[in-house]
């Protein structure tokens, strides 16, 4: 619109102008208009005109008309805004945003804010460094020297998502129309949120009940909403014009209501309305209504309250005119309540103490009453878990020494055990030695038995062929021992025996070896000793016999023994050594008794 004209945009008959007090057709589909359906205007610098219709965007100049559509690079032919800003065009569409510059579309998605689709409405601050945006998901706000966009949207507080047209009133307002009603914020406060310096945009909703006759403000098509030079703020809404003055609103808000209190409820019971509330130690629940003494805007007035001694700071109550607590400790309170208009400061606080009695438990005394039976009970019951623990550490020593008296004893019954195990051992060695002893003796003489003579034979034969040395064996068997034992008795005989063997051992040398062969048949082994060696020394031993005084065994008892030998030399085998002697005794015998024979 300008000084002379006013341009008028239908939903079906296209452009017109009113001019001198006429109307006149300027464009429909008959003289070119791509559609007929018109959603927004701009009378552009040079003096031609932008229609922005629900099929496209039309350029009319000096009676022409070009058309313009997605084929040309718009982003969407449903053409809502349109603005001038500078050298560039603002377009809104039902699909994003475009700018138009020489010529060129450039396309300026929004869906990437929260699937945003609609730009409605466009508002560029006056030094043009901001472009806030109305779109169905909220507000947008673009920075025009970095291109920078973001949104103020529901998740910031937004009461809906759907917003058409803004405006920002000279007292710092944004007042932004949808079809529920005006929404009214501080510009500073969606710069603050914009900034992400706070995450909740606080805002007001007007309706109906605020003087509007319908709370659905147009929006398809613009412009819906001007600022008239006074500073009133024009809407259009589906039943009418509304109109807001913010100069009236601005001195409302530096009006201050005044606080009182109304009414206070113990336990859902009406009490007297008092400046210090005494409150039962039984009460558990306590209301308070107040009111803000206002006429303007009674419904729209703001609260908060802080009660001292529970609340860290001022808890906001929009829209509540009451405060309730629950359980409150006992203790003395400050309950302080304070209003606003919309846009306001805060009023003086309404204040009220509230003195909440203990129970007697609760109560000082009862309290310390209280600390010492725990203490009391503490001390109890160390006392009786230490005089336990010592009971049971008692009781464990008693059972530690029962089993190391135990242990002791059957160590000892083990090592007496053993001494008598190593006692028995000691017998049975002695034992085995003597049986070993007894097994290669002669029990009655003492000299060796047969069975070790033949060892000896075998070992002393072996070892004289092999060093070539002579070795003789000789037999001595008693005389007529049958007629001894028979004149004298069998243990005379028995002692003769031994006396004899005494007397074989005193003609022994160290290596020489005495044996019993068996009755009275004695054996000899002279080793180193050739035969005629060993006649002398057999004769010397049958001579002692023959000499021997064996008066103490039996009154006249003599002996006499007949002698044969038998050289190594003169044989190959042992056994036939053991013949040779033998047969040289039996030649002593035959020979007359009480001689020596050797073998030749
Ligand atoms: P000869 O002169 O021919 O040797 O006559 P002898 O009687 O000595 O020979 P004989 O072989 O006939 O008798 C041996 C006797 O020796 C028979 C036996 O009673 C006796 N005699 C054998 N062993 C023992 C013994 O251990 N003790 C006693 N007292 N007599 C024994
Ligand atoms: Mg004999
Ligand atoms: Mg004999």
């Amino acid at each position: 619109m300008d000084q002379q004209r006013l341009l008028i945009g239908t939903y079906t008959a296209g452009v017109f102008v009113y001019e001198h007090g006429k109307t006149q057709l300027l464009a429909d589909r008959n003289s070119g208009l791509i559609s007929n359906e018109v959603r927004a205007l701009l009378q552009d610098t040079d003096g031609s005109i932008w229609i922005g219709t629900a099929q496209g965007l039309a350029h009319w100049h000096d009676g022409k008309i070009d058309n313009l559509t997605t084929h040309d690079g718009l982003p969407g032919n449903f053409v809502v805004e349109l603005l001038r800003c500078d050298d560039k065009m603002w377009i809104g569409t039902g699909t994003g945003i475009a700018t138009y510059q020489n010529g060129k579309f450039s396309e300026m998605p929004i869906h990437q804010f929260d699937q945003a689709e609609y730009a409605f409405g466009f508002y560029p601050q006056p030094d043009k460094r901001l472009l806030w945006v109305a779109t169905d998901r909220g507000l947008l706000r673009h920075r025009l020297d970095t291109d920078e966009t973001t949104l103020i949207g529901r998740r910031n507080g937004l009461p809906f998502d759907k917003f058409f047209q803004l405006q920002i009133d000279g007292f710092g307002n944004i007042w932004m129309t949808s079809n529920r009603g005006i929404l009214r914020f501080s510009e500073a406060d969606a710069n603050a949120v914009a900034d992400g310096r706070i995450m909740t945009l606080a805002s007001v909703l007007y309706g109906e009940s605020d003087g509007m006759l319908s709370a659905q403000a147009n929006g398809g098509s613009n412009p819906t909403m001007v600022e008239s030079r006074d500073g009133t703020i024009w809407i259009a809404t589906a039943m009418g014009v509304t109109s807001v003055r913010p100069q009236r609103l601005q001195l409302f808000a530096e009006h201050m209501p005044q606080v009182v209190v109304e009414r206070i409820t113990l336990d859902s019971e009406a009490v007297p309305l008092t400046d210090k509330l005494l409150v039962d130690a039984a009460v558990q629940r306590l209301e308070i209504q107040y009111a803000g003494l206002s006429f303007i805007m009674p419904t729209r007035l703001r609260y908060r309250t802080m009660l001292e001694g529970f609340d860290q700071e001022w808890r906001d109550k929009t829209g509540q005119n009451q405060v309730e607590y629950t359980n409150l400790a006992p203790g003395t309170y400050e309950l302080y309540i304070q209003a606003a208009n919309p846009g306001g400061g805060w009023s003086p606080s309404a204040k009220l103490t509230i003195v909440k009695q203990p129970f007697w438990w609760q109560t000082l005394p009862a309290k310390y009453m209280a600390l010492a039976s725990a203490i009391l009970l503490i001390v109890g019951f160390t006392y009786w878990r230490t005089a336990n623990l010592r009971r049971s550490e008692q009781y464990l020593l008693l059972q530690v020494a029962s089993k190391t008296a135990e242990l002791q004893r059957q160590a000892e019954s083990l090592a007496s055990a053993n001494q008598e195990k190593s006692v028995l051992l000691d017998k049975l060695q002695q034992q085995t030695l003597a049986l070993e002893v007894q097994a290669k003796q002669d029990s009655l003489t003492g000299l060796a038995n047969r069975r070790a003579f033949d060892e000896h034979l075998l070992q002393e034969f072996t070892r004289a062929k092999r060093l070539e040395q002579p070795l003789t064996l000789a037999f001595i068997d008693i005389d007529h021992f049958k007629w001894i034992n028979d004149k004298y008795s069998h243990s005379v005989g028995d002692k003769a025996l031994i006396r004899l063997a005494k007397q074989l051992q005193l003609h022994c040398r160290a290596i020489d070896i005495a044996a019993r062969w068996g009755g009275e048949e004695f054996s000899l082994l002279l080793p180193s000793t050739t035969t005629q060696q060993a006649v002398q020394i057999c004769e010397r031993l049958r001579i002692a016999v023959e000499s021997m005084d064996c008066s103490d065994i039996a009154t006249g008892l003599r002996l006499t023994v007949s002698i044969g030998l038998a050289c190594s030399d003169d044989v190959a085998e042992s056994w036939q050594q053991l013949n040779a002697a033998d047969d040289a005794l039996y030649r002593a015998k035959n020979n007359g008794r009480n001689r020596v024979e050797s073998f030749v």
